[in-house]
């Protein structure tokens, strides 16, 4: 079993279990020495500027239309912020039947944590991608993955980088990007 670098510290990286013990050791280390700020700010110096919910709707149906065009239609899309991220870490889907007629009618909807609002596009595309999958998957399982590397192949290490936002969040609470629709230079 992995033993966390630092003993003196309770740090759970709740966020990133499952994921191999080197790379765990390697996040605490990063975390230990305070980079992790400078080292996703590196990768990502812009936020995206995808600000309201009618501008979410948008950007997750035109993902939607390239790559899911089959799939049930969405009846809204937004920020929320009270997602507790924790619970689905990510975002969440949820389908909400209603009786019109004698039809049982299915509602999609999709919530995003509004943390997410300030945030790199990558990262926003990851937690869509997430839950548009999840209109066709419910498990987090093998099929599930397989349609969000579809739709973005570089969906695992985004949602390791989000996982490792989430962390360095919970542990210094400095928000990245804050202002980031401001043009460097
Ligand atoms: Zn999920």
């Amino acid at each position: 079993m992995h033993t966390i670098v630092n003993p003196g510290s309770a740090r759970p990286l709740r966020y990133l279990q499952g994921y191999p013990a080197d790379t765990l050791a390697q996040v605490e280390q990063m975390l230990q020495q305070d980079r992790v700020a400078d080292w996703l700010r590196q990768k990502y110096p812009q936020g995206h500027t995808v600000r309201t919910d009618k501008a979410l709707f948008d950007y997750v149906q035109a993902l939607k239309s390239e790559h899911l065009r089959g799939a049930e239609p969405l009846a809204k899309v937004a920020f929320d912020n009270k997602l507790q991220v924790v619970q689905h870490a990510l975002g969440t889907h949820t389908t909400i039947s209603r009786v019109q007629g004698n039809k049982l009618k299915a509602k999609r909807e999709i919530r995003v944590a509004s943390l997410f609002k300030q945030a790199p596009e990558e990262f926003l595309k990851m937690i869509s991608v997430h839950e548009l999958a999840h209109l066709k998957e419910r498990q987090h399982d093998k099929a599930f993955y397989q349609l969000c590397t579809y739709m973005e192949p570089r969906y695992h290490q985004l949602e390791f980088e989000v996982r490792v936002y989430l962390t360095h969040l919970e542990v210094s609470g400095a928000r990245l990007w804050a202002t980031a629709t401001s043009t460097p230079g």
